[in-house]
């Protein structure tokens, strides 16, 4: 079921086998209707990652990217929007002249296409992966993800006998008394192999650690040996799974089931994530969503970099729409993040005005950028009708991007993906890069108006970061630390390489915090 750990769970046993020198690839399978996760609301479904390609996917891809260290591309999120959209275009063709096309085996056919197609998949400009995990979403038993289950199980007789392994991860509730329930792992397993589908390794999601005795029991009514019952309770931090999975010896099961040489792992990982802290800073995420799984590459490239500095971040949310300008005063630093739409936008902007005139660290990102922009104009300028087109009328300090007027339907239209950015020389930015060319995926459909920019600049704002004429970024010379990003740098932070304006602005927070005290 949903928010199990699915996507941790495959992502840690991918970590796993790469730890041991294999290269891991990764499919999402998410069945539902939509070709892509981009016009989905993300306070219903968490984030939309970016890819590399501009693809709009699920969160899942992006621990996918951050736990292995590769970069998809789209083709890794397989929907059943983008399956049938395939099929029915095939269909009117004429490819299937004269048959009836059906969910098998036309659906199927094309479910398998699609997972072969990613799996053989260059990776990262060399051959593909040694190993590629596919995870399918949903839950058993659901009617949404029934053709992908008969593709799973239709790919397990075709494949050669030790070429797939097939885990089931399932919830081991704690009742009460303080016992594990494996009920509704016998009942999921029961309704895996209706399917025809038996997994080979199963793992119980828990609260806390399942017991040999449990294990025993799991094992004798779904039929899997013992060592292939692995326990996976929770814990605080999601990149010490795989450590905890690598005491349930669960690499080794795999392995043996796919008839891999089991190798002596790398432990860097490891020393990485266990680093210790020996600092503490508050940073204030302003925000109009009340869920964090929003801003999920965000909090987990804070946590990248304050690794990094042996410095734990602790986030402060605060709701852009009700917050009290007061709860600004102790923190380290203020983050405002991307988004949409008008809501919540006064309380961002008196955010980043308290940052910049407080001279508190300031990192703002895509809306963040386009804001902390019109909060100058606005205060600094004098021009107080400053604002986004995005947001109704106004001064236009912010507009739609040229190629963003002709744009019909929503789906998939934005600036999307990687660009290449030139960073100005002796500026912060360009510091923190240690480069003046620099490549980060985007999002967005508005831009710096471009008539704007001179004023701006006149009267202190330095765009530090340039695509063409289109401005990337924008800091402040004389504050500790005011940088603003019309990209996404938080999508290619890694827990092994922590982006560069996270680590400045994490710095400068620790700073900061050393000044108050
Ligand atoms: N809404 C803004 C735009 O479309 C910012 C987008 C974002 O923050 N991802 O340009």
């Amino acid at each position: 079921m949903s928010g199990l750990g699915k996507g941790i769970t495959t992502a840690s046993i991918g970590r796993l086998l790469k730890n041991r020198g294999y290269r891991i690839t990764a499919v999402k399978i998410d069945p539902y209707l939509n070709i892509d996760a981009g016009t989905m609301n993300p306070a219903q479904h968490g984030e939309v990652f970016v890819l590399r390609d501009g693809g709009e996917v699920d969160l899942d891809l992006g621990n996918y990217e951050r736990f292995l260290d590769i970069s998809l591309s789209s083709d890794h999120n397989i929907t059943t929007g983008k399956v049938y959209q395939t099929v029915i275009e095939k269909e009117r063709r004429g490819d299937f002249l004269g048959g009836t096309v059906q969910i098998i085996p036309h659906i199927t056919d094309q479910i398998k296409t699609c997972i072969r197609h990613a799996a053989e998949e260059e990776l990262d400009n060399k051959t593909h992966a040694d190993v590629c995990l596919v995870e399918v979403g949903g839950t058993v038993g659901d009617i949404e993800s029934m053709p992908f289950l008969e593709a799973v199980r239709q790919m397990h007789g075709e494949l050669e006998a030790h070429d797939m392994v097939l885990v089931h991860v399932t919830l081991v509730p704690v009742d009460n008394m303080g016992d594990h329930k494996t009920k509704p792992t016998q009942h999921s397993v029961k309704a895996l192999r209706e399917l025809g589908l038996h997994p080979d390794i199963i793992v119980g999601r828990s609260e806390c650690v399942i017991s040999g005795g449990t294990k025993k029991k799991i094992s004798a009514f779904c039929d899997v040996p013992p060592r292939a019952v692995i326990s996976m309770a929770t814990v605080p931090d999601i990149y010490h799974v795989p450590m905890e999975m690598e005491k349930e010896g669960v690499a080794d099961v795999v392995l043996e089931y796919l008839d891999l040489e089991k190798r002596t792992p790398d432990t860097e990982w490891y020393h990485l994530v266990s680093r210790e802290y020996t600092n503490r800073v508050t940073v204030a995420i302003v925000s109009k969503y009340g869920i964090e799984d929003v801003y999920i590459s965000i909090k987990e490239a804070l946590k990248h970099a304050g690794r990094a500095l042996s410095t734990e971040v602790d986030i402060r949310w605060l709701d852009a729409e009700t917050f009290d300008t007061a709860e600004l005063a102790d923190v380290d630093g203020i983050l405002v993040p991307g988004g949409f739409g008008k809501r919540g936008i006064e309380g961002k902007l008196r955010a980043i005005r308290f940052a910049r005139e407080q001279k508190k660290p300031y990192l703002g990102l895509c809306l963040g950028f386009q804001l902390a922009v019109i909060e100058y104009a606005k205060n600094v300028l004098g021009l107080a009708d400053a604002t986004s087109e995005e947001m109704g009328p106004g001064l236009h300090v912010i507009a739609i991007l040229p190629e963003q007027e002709e744009v019909e339907g929503l789906g998939g239209t934005m600036r999307l993906g990687e660009y290449a950015i030139d960073l100005g020389e002796n500026t912060l930015v360009a510091r923190l890069y240690e480069n003046t060319g620099i490549t980060e995926r985007h999002r967005h459909r508005y831009e710096v108006t471009p008539s704007m920019i001179a004023d701006l600049e006149a009267a202190g704002l330095v765009f530090s970061g340039r695509c063409g004429n289109r401005m990337e970024v924008c800091e402040l010379p004389d504050h500790p630390f005011f940088l603003a990003t019309q990209f996404h740098p938080e999508f290619t932070s890694r827990p092994t390489r922590a982006s560069p304006p996270y680590l400045g602005f994490v710095t400068a927070c620790r700073e900061e915090r050393n000044r108050e005290s």
